[in-house]
């Protein structure tokens, strides 16, 4: 198996046996996250709920049908990326997850980050944001990538903000629609560091 893999599925492992916070205790399944280990792009959302507590995959109630479709929108598929939430186990009557949930699966995240390596990770809702945003609100900065150490932090609404202000769906879908100029981006910066040939040296005849 794939490297990456193998590590992914370690920590796999250890989430579904971990007894580090209560939330172990009303889980039906962890969801450790899911997709390619070699993804450009991560999603990271708040907790799983209850479609996600019972399946043990991240995303696939109502909130997780509008991701695919803005995952689809930008002519990518899940299996090209990987979504993963701040929180492993469903937090019990979808509230939100308590401080201490968190920082107890804080180092699952970092790890999953670390084996993964990916160029663009989305912030999906507030909790994921706070990771790397402090002190300002989703409202004021959805849809502005922000570029630290060879990543990019594009911060969006949570999709399930859609289904409860429809009034948001148009924003999600456009800020979702400026992944494709930012993997553009990187590209570039990419193809900037690729060492050039050397130009042939003409031969003189003489
Ligand atoms: N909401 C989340 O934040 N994550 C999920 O996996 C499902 C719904």
């Amino acid at each position: 198996m794939h490297d990456k893999e193998e590590l992914l599925k370690g920590i796999y492992i250890e989430i579904a046996r971990c007894v580090r916070c209560n939330l172990h205790t009303t889980r039906t399944c962890s969801v450790p996250g899911e997709g390619n280990a070699d993804a450009k792009i991560m999603f990271i959302g708040e907790a799983p709920g209850f479609n996600e507590d019972q399946q043990g995959r991240p995303f696939v109630g109502a909130a997780g049908k509008f991701l695919t479709e803005l995952i689809c929108s930008i002519g990518l598929t899940r299996e090209d990326v990987y979504i993963t939430n701040v929180v492993k186990d469903r937090p019990p009557g979808n509230r939100d997850p308590l401080p201490d949930e968190i920082s107890a699966c804080c180092n699952f995240l970092d790890r999953q980050i670390e084996i993964i390596k990916p160029k663009i990770i989305v912030t999906l809702g507030r909790f994921s944001m706070a990771r790397y945003f402090t002190g300002i609100t989703i409202s004021k900065i959805h849809g502005q990538p922000m570029r630290r150490d060879g990543i990019i932090y594009y911060p969006m609404y949570h999709p399930a903000a859609a289904l409860h202000q429809g009034g948001l769906r148009k924003e999600i879908e456009q800020d979702m629609l400026r992944i494709p100029g930012l993997l553009e981006e990187l590209k570039c910066a990419e193809a900037l560091l690729v060492p050039k040939e050397p130009p042939a040296r003409q031969l003189g005849l003489f």
